[in-house]
């Protein structure tokens, strides 16, 4: 690949097509995909109703631009409002592009109440993306080295430790929002706890901050509801959208309410492909095909029973630590790091994630089966099994 700029460890496999749970390689081998490209393929592969919406509007518009209405995105923006309790919606192509405007809006929103220099409380171990502002949002230190100067206006606090975001209240006032991931995902499958979710959310209104939460990888149904913030049953003023939105077609989408809605303006901010009438379309189906097959209620369950399943098939092993998550995003931490998995279970025909180096992370299309669900634990129980043997012995 020398004409690729050299941005990732790509694995020596390539895929020519999909169905379903299952995808086949360019050489006929079978895998199951237990990591729906990284939380996107929400659907799985090759849905027959998606492709048919995706073809019918393709044969009809591709782009116009915002310069016009575009009825789809006017539904889109609908749907979301009615399910997530927020009022309006910003549409851009990615999560990275969704976390910058909702940094912009803090800092809109901090400059319209007299803030000079807004600043945005962030996460250890939290990810945003790559742009500027999103790395510098991004709590992991490697991804920043390199890519000074980092832009400035955010303070970093440990995760699920109410404490510090208190102490910040205290000493920090030019604080203007909050930004969590309420499961982090890139940094290993951390749910936050509901009662520090309730806590945040005290502080945000008591101090008048924005909450922002960063739904890109676990919102639109991963953790068995809509939303991981709906878990806790408290309401952000800000929520950050893409991977799964539309099946694998590219969308992101920044969501504002109460405080946060109404700041923006004719050009304040913009996307040229944001909200196109192809990506809106494949959103509208998918966010229908989630509600017609009960596709939340399958999250819960079916992760549920993995998780049971991988708890009861490793409960004797002493190289894991703990499995968690929520619905279909699913953490197990081993005590050692397991990067080797990945080809070890690409070899068996299985695709799934190591993120944080210790943890194999899960993320299975909402609409996996529980024999498909069966098949993942069993499978990824033997992997387990054999590689901390293996580490045994050379140890
Ligand atoms: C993947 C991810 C992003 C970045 O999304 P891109 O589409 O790659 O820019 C942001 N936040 C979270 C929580 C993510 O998982």
């Amino acid at each position: 690949m020398p004409h690729l700029m050299n941005t990732y460890n790509r694995l020596p496999v390539a895929f020519s097509h999909g169905d379903g749970s299952w995808v086949t390689d360019t050489d006929g081998k079978i895998y199951l995909d237990a990591l729906s490209g990284l939380a996107v393929s929400s659907l799985g592969h090759n849905h027959p109703e998606l492709v048919a919406a995706i073809a019918a509007q393709a044969g009809r518009l591709l782009h116009t631009s915002n310069l016009y209405r575009m009825p789809q995105q006017e539904l889109l923006a609908d749907k979301l409002a009615a399910i997530s309790g927020m009022d309006e919606v910003f549409f851009c192509n990615s999560g990275c592009e969704a976390n910058e405007a909702a940094i912009k809006l803090a800092r809109f929103y901090g400059h319209k109440n007299g803030v000079e220099n807004p600043s945005v409380v962030v996460m250890e171990k939290a990810f945003h993306g790559r742009t500027l502002a999103t790395l510098s949002a991004t709590g992991n230190r490697k991804a920043q080295a390199g890519f000074e100067p980092l832009v400035s206006g955010f303070v970093r606090v440990q995760y699920n430790d109410v404490a510090a975001i208190r102490a910040i209240a205290e000493r920090c006032h030019s604080v203007t929002a909050v930004m969590i991931e309420v499961v982090q995902g890139e940094g290993g499958i951390h749910v936050a706890d509901a009662d520090y979710l309730s806590c945040l959310r005290k502080l945000c209104d008591e101090h008048a901050w924005l909450l922002i939460c960063d739904e890109v990888q676990c919102g639109l149904g991963r953790t068995g509801k809509w939303f991981g913030y709906q878990q806790a049953g408290i309401l952000p003023d800000i929520v950050t959208l893409a991977k799964g939105l539309a099946g694998g077609v590219p969308i992101g989408a920044c969501l504002a309410g109460g405080a946060a809605a109404g700041l923006f303006g004719p050009g304040n901010h913009g996307s040229t492909f944001g909200g196109n009438p192809l990506a809106t379309t494949a959103a509208l189906t998918v966010l229908d095909v989630i509600e017609k097959k009960n596709l939340l209620a399958n999250a819960q369950t079916v992760g549920d029973r993995i998780r049971a399943n991988l708890a009861e098939a490793l409960a004797d092993i002493e190289g894991v630590v703990e499995i968690r998550g929520l619905g279909l995003m699913i953490g197990v931490e081993l005590d050692t790091p397991c990067g080797e998995l990945v080809t070890r279970a690409l070899d068996a025909g299985l695709l799934i994630n190591v993120t944080a180096e210790k943890v194999i992370r899960l993320l299975p299309p909402l609409n996996f089966s529980t024999d498909e669900a069966d098949q993942l634990a069993q499978r990824l129980a033997r992997l387990i099994r054999d590689f901390l043997a293996a580490k045994g012995t050379r140890a």
